[in-house]
């Protein structure tokens, strides 16, 4: 059984969900409403494929925006306006060119309202902290990516938030660099070197995750809401190949490939120190998400999956060296087609997965146009319209009005590209760049 120890609480989403107003007046719901408790002494990560309102989330938390409903606590108390326990490391690292890394890093503290000898005082002992020191009066520009990173740290930390929360801070550095500046986080932090009483960090990376993290809750997108929450035990510093961390990275995988997947099926093994709780299911009747993938891009793993022995998606992606967001949109999509399904964490292709790879070019594009006619409803929409309407054209604005119904404008264009791309390539219609338009070659309306 686990015992729960009375634990500070810093701060409580209570049915916090937040919509935008597109133009037309029609609401976009990006975050359905989400309960969350941050406490003290853990770390915490938000994670999720891109879209499903990670950074969204933590403005929220860092009252850089308001919730449409519900409420942040800070300290069981409704927060207004900016979070002053808050502060937040960003994936552009955020640096004024024109200061200094000292500048910089004392950014936080003037805007607190700190005195310049205690502002200078704080900085420097950041940057000694931190492992800047030597680089006071360097210029950004002139430090690597890692080193600004550092600087960015430095500054978030110098005021001392009580939260740290940080927006996929690694992810601009190369793999050792971002290897480096993780572990001598977690290293401030287990060794208390730093007074922050929690950390949040939004990521997309699984191992990520598993590696720092108590606490990984799982995010999915259309619209934004908490499909899991994964309490990791096991000690730091964490090995990634011991059985353990592995059984719990592929865990992980296994909810974030499955976007339909209600989570409550979800078993954990028992080996494993993972435990799933608060399972918030799916909303139904929602409209068909494409992922943005093209058809070489499917083809090639299909291909690479005939190919290779290996079956199982978490390692394909270790040996690819793919990123989770590089290779999930293309597995949903080959999924979306009905090429392969996913059992186990293991891919494994259909019949007609396979009839796809055997077939020359022509015979792929017949199979495609079948897959798709048959399985995504914005191609078929389109298909009827274009039939429907007497000179066999439709303006993409039409689609785009449907689709904005459902997904922001910048989502609903890249679903509208998608489905041109796929239904192009199907040889279903044909797009008209310059005139934005969609329409049926002679030889496609005669059928
Ligand atoms: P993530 O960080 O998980 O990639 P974001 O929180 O950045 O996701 O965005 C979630 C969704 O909200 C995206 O579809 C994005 O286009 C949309 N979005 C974010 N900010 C705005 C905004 N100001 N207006 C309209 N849509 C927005
Ligand atoms: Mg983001």
């Amino acid at each position: 059984m686990v015992v729960k120890t009375a634990t500070e609480c810093l701060i409580t989403l209570e049915g916090v969900s937040k919509a935008y107003q597109h133009p037309n007046g029609q609401k976009i719901s990006i975050l359905e409403p989400i309960n969350l408790e941050l406490r003290a002494g853990e770390i915490v990560a938000l994670l999720g494929p891109s879209g499903s309102g990670k950074s969204t989330l933590m403005r929220m938390i860092a009252g850089l925006i308001p919730p449409t409903a519900g409420q942040v606590l800070y300290r069981n108390r409704p927060l207004v306006g900016l979070n002053p326990g808050v502060a937040i490391v960003f994936q552009n690292f955020a640096l004024y060119p024109w200061l200094t890394v000292l500048e910089n890093v004392e950014l936080g503290l003037k805007a607190k309202g700190e005195l310049p000898e205690t502002r200078r005082q704080k900085a420097l002992r950041m940057i000694d902290i931190i492992g800047l020191d030597g680089f006071e009066n360097a210029y950004p520009k002139e430090l690597s990516g890692g080193m600004r990173q550092r600087v960015g740290f430095a500054r978030a930390l110098a005021v001392e938030p009580e939260l740290l929360c940080m927006d996929e801070p690694f992810s601009a550095l190369d793999v050792l660099t971002a290897e480096n500046l993780r572990f001598e986080l977690l290293d401030l932090w287990l060794e208390k070197k730093i007074p922050t009483k929690a950390v949040l960090i939004v990521t997309h990376g699984i191992e990520e995750a598993v590696i720092l993290a108590d606490r990984v809750v799982v995010l999915g997108r259309n619209p934004g809401r908490i499909r899991a929450e994964l309490t990791v035990t096991l000690p730091h510093y964490r090995d990634r190949k011991t059985a353990e961390f592995q059984a719990l990275v592929d865990q992980v995988y296994k909810i974030l490939t499955n976007p339909e997947l209600s989570c409550e099926t979800v078993t954990v093994p028992a080996e494993s120190a993972a435990a799933v709780s608060q399972p918030q299911p799916p909303q139904s009747a929602k409209y068909q998400s494409l992922p943005q993938v093209r058809t070489g891009a499917i083809a090639g793993l299909l291909e690479l999956l005939e190919d290779r022995k290996e079956k199982d998606l978490y390692r394909l992606g270790q040996e690819l060296m793919l990123e989770v967001d590089d290779i999930l949109p293309i597995v949903e999509a080959a999924k979306l087609m009905e090429f392969l399904v996913i059992q186990e964490g293991d891919l494994l292709l259909t019949p007609v997965g396979i009839q796809f790879i055997a077939g020359g070019i022509d015979q792929r594009k017949q199979i495609v146009r079948t897959q798709i006619l048959s399985n995504i409803r914005l191609v078929q929409q389109i298909s009827r319209m274009l039939q429907a309407k007497r000179n066999h054209r439709i303006s993409e604005e039409l689609i785009l009005d449907i689709l904005e119904a459902h997904f922001s404008p910048k989502e609903a264009m890249r679903q509208l590209k998608t489905a041109i791309d796929w239904g192009r390539y199907a040889e279903l219609y044909s797009y008209d760049e310059p005139g934005g338009e969609i329409f049926l070659e002679s030889e496609d309306k005669a059928e």
